[in-house]
């Protein structure tokens, strides 16, 4: 703290993202990136980019990536809302959809950062109990509220709303804007995307950070009414005109044109993720059904923070949240059959 600090920045309660460590070596299964890298494709369209264009700026409404989105889903340009990763994205959606006066609504076990965007925003928030099985009751959120989002598959949990499940909750909220924060959805998911025409308050965000491997270069995506997508452009518009640079608009479109890549590496994922699933349950863990990149288990004997420290000894990271009804939980990424192997064998006391 300091006498220069603004009332404001003074009473911020900022995300803490997960661990990036300095230490080469360690398998790394605590922040949900892809194990295998991103599109040959992509990359060689990054490498295209570094030349002497530098010096101009990008184009600030990316339409090259726009158009490469709207192609993939079948949709307008106008649609299309991109940003330097969905977290942004997110952040605009906060600031410039979401109603005062009455509260935004989101489960009780979600992604850390919606609390954290209401805060920054001034936004009130109700934060509605997942059911025993940590699914979403979607009855619950048929009630006034400034806004409602969740993540599908949900975050930190990797449970999966089914689409006609979301389209109930849609139904029953034609007023206030709906966001489905789809991180996850292609690793076993229905995109909520095909919902966009007939519900003019649905806006699905998107990451290129997880099933396309990019989580580095920082792109997002928005899709919805042109409507919805003018509101993030006028807020976009008067905070960052060049979100994307360069690189991230060429190497974003071309991870969406090479189909074949993606899928393949999605498959990969889902793959390990259910030989690892069945590894763990063989070892007494109990994981929640997973339709992420993600599993969330916990084991009824062992206390997850000390298995979480245990294998941190043996160069594993995983992660653990000291909240309320996850406490005994891990999370876990899935990674590479190697990665997925190091950690069983790092779980063999
Ligand atoms: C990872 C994640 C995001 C953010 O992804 P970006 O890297 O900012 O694009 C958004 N929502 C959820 C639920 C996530 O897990």
């Amino acid at each position: 703290m300091s006498k220069f600090w603004s009332p404001f920045v003074k009473d911020l309660v900022p995300y803490v993202p997960g661990e990036q460590p300095k230490l080469a070596k360690l398998v790394k299964l605590n922040t949900n990136e892809n194990p295998y890298g991103p599109s040959p494709k992509a990359l060689e369209a990054m490498r295209a980019e570094l030349n002497d264009n530098l010096r101009l700026y990008p184009d600030p409404n990316g339409d090259r990536l726009k158009q490469a989105v709207a192609e993939y889903y079948g949709i307008d340009t106008r649609q299309v809302f991109l940003g330097n990763g969905s977290d942004e994205v997110l952040a605009h959606a906060f600031h410039g959809l979401f109603q005062h006066g009455k509260p935004l609504l989101f489960p009780d076990i979600s992604y850390s950062f919606y609390p954290v965007y209401c805060g920054l925003y001034g936004i009130e928030y109700e934060a509605l109990p997942l059911d025993e099985q940590f699914q979403i009751r979607v009855e619950d959120y048929a009630r006034p509220n400034g806004g409602i989002i969740f993540p599908n598959p949900n975050a930190p949990t990797g449970c999966l709303l089914a689409l006609e499940a979301v389209e109930q909750l849609l139904k029953a909220n034609q007023d206030t804007v709906v966001v489905v924060d789809e991180a996850y959805i292609d690793f076993g998911g229905e995109t909520a995307i095909s919902l966009v025409n007939q519900y003019p308050n649905l806006l699905v965000t998107q990451t290129l950070s997880k099933s396309r491997s990019l989580a580095g270069l920082r792109v997002g995506l928005a899709v919805g009414h042109p409507d919805l997508i003018e509101a993030l452009e006028r807020i976009k518009n008067s905070f960052n005109s060049y979100p994307l640079d360069r690189m991230a608009i060429a190497g974003a479109a071309a991870a969406f044109e090479d189909k074949a890549y993606f899928e393949q590496t999605c498959n990969a994922v889902i793959d390990s993720r259910e030989k690892l699933v069945a590894a763990l349950e063989q070892r007494g863990f109990q994981v929640l059904p997973s339709a992420a990149n993600f599993i969330f288990a916990r084991h009824p004997q062992q206390d997850a923070a000390t298995i979480a420290a245990r294998l941190r000894e043996k160069g594993v990271i995983v992660r653990h949240f000291k909240q309320e009804r996850i406490a005994q939980f891990l999370r876990i990424s899935i990674g590479t059959e190697e990665q997925n192997q190091a950690l069983l064998d790092a779980l063999e006391v």
